[in-house]
C-alpha cells in the first residue's frame, strides 16, 4: 500500500536554504519514500515571539509505504539531525521544521499526531507552497481543496516566492 503524503518544510536559523535542501535529500534517501514533487522556496514573515528572522518555506508531496506514525518519526529524526532544539518557546526560531500536512484522505487524531495538520488551513506560508504542487488535493475534514484554502488565507506581502 502506498499513500500520497504532503510535507511542509520551514527554516529560519542558520543556512536556511541548506536546511531545506538537506531535508529533501534525507527524505529522498529514506526507504519507503519517493518524492513526487517539490515546490518553489518562499520567504515568509515569522509569526513567533521576536526577535527572529524570516522563514524559508517549501512543500513536498511524497509517495510512501510508511505508516503515518513512522513517517512522522522520520520527520522528527531529520529535524533532530539538523540541530533542532526542542523544549523552548512555542513558535521559536528553528533550524528545521517538518510537518506532516496531509496523508491521503486520512483523518487521524492521536497523542502527538494529528492529520491533517491542525493548523494547515490557517497558514498561508504552508498553503501557498502546497497549492503550487497539490492544489487539487482535498482536505478530508474541511472538504475544500488546497487551492481554495490557500486563496482564503492569501496575503500578498507575507509569503514571497523566491
Ligand atoms: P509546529 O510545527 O506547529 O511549530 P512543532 O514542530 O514544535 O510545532 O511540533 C510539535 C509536535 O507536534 C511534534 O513533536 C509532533 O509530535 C506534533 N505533531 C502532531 N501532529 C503533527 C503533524 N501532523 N506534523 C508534525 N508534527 C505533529
Ligand atoms: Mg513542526
Amino acid at each position: 500500500m502506498t499513500a500520497l503524503a504532503c510535507i511542509g518544510l520551514g527554516s529560519n536559523l542558520g543556512d536556511r536554504a541548506a536546511h531545506l535542501r538537506r531535508a529533501l535529500a534525507a527524505l529522498a534517501a529514506t526507504a519507503g519514500i519517493e518524492i513526487v514533487a517539490t515546490s518553489s522556496v518562499y520567504e515568509t514573515d515569522p509569526i513567533g515571539p521576536p526577535p527572529q528572522g524570516p522563514y524559508l518555506n517549501a512543500a513536498a508531496t511524497l509517495r510512501t509505504t510508511l505508516a503515518p506514525r513512522a513517517l512522522l518519526e522520520r520527520l522528527l529524526a531529520i529535524e533532530a539531525a539538523a540541530g533542532r532544539v526542542r523544549g523552548g518557546e512555542r513558535n521559536a526560531a528553528r533550524t528545521l521544521d517538518l510537518d506532516l500536512l496531509l496523508y491521503g484522505a486520512l483523518h487521524l487524531d492521536e497523542p502527538g499526531l494529528t492529520v491533517p495538520h491542525p493548523r494547515l488551513h490557517e497558514r498561508a506560508f504552508v498553503l501557498e507552497p502546497l497549492a503550487e504542487i497539490a492544489g487539487e488535493l482535498v482536505h478530508p475534514v474541511l472538504g475544500a481543496s488546497v487551492a481554495t484554502l490557500a486563496a482564503r488565507v492569501r496575503d500578498g506581502a507575507a509569503v514571497r516566492r523566491l
